[in-house]
């Protein structure tokens, strides 16, 4: 079996930090991917993962994928994410700020965020502590949950990708399944329903498809357990990674995935290249799922709510040129994507070395 070492080298990170406090039962890993563009800025996931192995994998992958992702979009900020083991109702003051100073510690190396189960209160909490945190609410001088605007990113991308797949944009009347109607699921839902889209939904938190149909009617609720048997167009995956694998994709009948979840590919290699033989459109995750962290990187430089509108805009475009740089280099619209965010990175680290 790979040693850990072995995967933090084979996937390029340049730190894993280790954090563990007995008082508050804090356990959390802090994955730096790479600094070449700035500060290695992503979320912080809150996790019961079943073993600590799970967790680490977890950090390194999202991680890279955040280099990726800050890359394509154009930020001076490099790629981090971080994990905490723990069941979110673990979650406390205490916690959340001994974590803070495990941030601080770095001294800006790694600026952290929200994620799957954490909220703005849970960053106001970090604030507390160190400066290296956006996702702050507004009333404490931040630009609040990024959710909305990863949101409007995702439907920029499926947009382009309907455009491709049909020979126009327009959602209205598309069957598309959102799988996770969290916080960003639920944003979506808002933006496919006002275009006129037939949504479906599907959650294994019964809370979340409560609220989610209190919010917005003639949404159609689906078992989560028989979602890649539905016939669909639109396959959006706003819950968690690695749904697209062996199993999910001989079974999917759509003609485009595209949605906010990280990681949607199992095994990127293997998945990307069985969605094209199947003829399914495939809008890379660490592509159109970029509002959020253009939103929250605004807080860095002041943050100006015109320009990040323009901002994640500009996903739709971007999407579109990925999928002609797939077609052009006869590849996957996934490896595209990374050949686009690692060019972006070879020529800053060429640049800086001549400095
Ligand atoms: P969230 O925790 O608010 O929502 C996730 C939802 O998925 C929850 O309702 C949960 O019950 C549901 N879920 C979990 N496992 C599921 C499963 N197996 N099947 C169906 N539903 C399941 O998280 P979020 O902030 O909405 O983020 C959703 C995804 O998008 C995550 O993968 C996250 O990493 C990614 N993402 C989020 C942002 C952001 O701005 N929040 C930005 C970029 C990427």
């Amino acid at each position: 079996m790979q040693s850990l070492f072995e995967k933090v080298q084979q996937m390029g990170h340049e730190q894993v930090v280790f954090c563990h406090d007995a008082h508050s039962g804090l356990k959390a890993i802090i994955a730096i991917h790479n600094t070449t563009l700035g500060p290695a800025l992503g979320g912080t996931r809150v996790w019961n993962y079943k073993s600590h192995e799970d967790a680490i994998v977890d950090a390194l992958r999202l991680s890279r994928g955040m280099t990726y992702k800050n890359a394509i979009s154009g930020l001076n900020i490099g790629g981090g994410k971080a994990v905490i083991i723990a069941d979110p109702s673990q979650k406390s003051e205490v916690l959340w700020r001994r974590y803070g100073r495990f941030v601080n510690s770095l001294n800006g190396k790694y600026i952290t965020a929200e994620d799957v189960n954490t909220n703005t209160s849970d960053m106001e909490f970090v604030s507390l502590e160190t400066k290296f945190v956006t996702g702050v609410p507004e009333y404490a001088g931040g630009s609040g949950d990024p959710s909305p605007f990863t949101a409007t990113g995702v439907y920029m991308g499926m947009k382009a990708s309907a455009k491709k797949a049909y020979g126009n944009d327009s959602l209205a009347g598309k069957k598309v399944l959102v799988q996770g109607t969290g916080h960003v699921g639920q944003y979506l839902i808002g933006h496919l329903v006002a275009e006129g889209a037939k949504v479906m939904v599907s959650d294994i938190d019964a809370a979340k498809i409560k609220s989610a149909v209190e919010k917005y009617r003639n949404i159609e609720v689906v078992d989560n357990a028989g979602i890649f048997d539905l016939d669909m167009d639109i396959y959006a995956p706003c819950a968690l990674g690695a749904t697209l694998n062996d199993d999910s994709i001989g079974r999917l009948k759509c003609a485009i995935v595209a949605g906010a979840a990280n990681n949607q590919l199992a095994d990127e290699n293997a998945h990307g290249p069985m969605l094209v033989k199947k003829g399914i459109l495939y809008a890379p995750d660490f592509l159109i799922n970029a509002g959020g962290v253009i939103n929250v990187s605004a807080e860095l430089e002041g943050y100006n709510i015109e320009k990040v509108n323009s901002a994640v805009e500009k996903i739709y475009n971007r999407t579109l040129d990925i999928y002609a740089l797939s077609e052009k280099e006869n590849t996957h619209p996934q490896a595209a994507a990374m050949i686009m965010a690692q060019q972006r990175l070879d020529d800053i680290a060429k640049m800086k070395s001549r400095m």
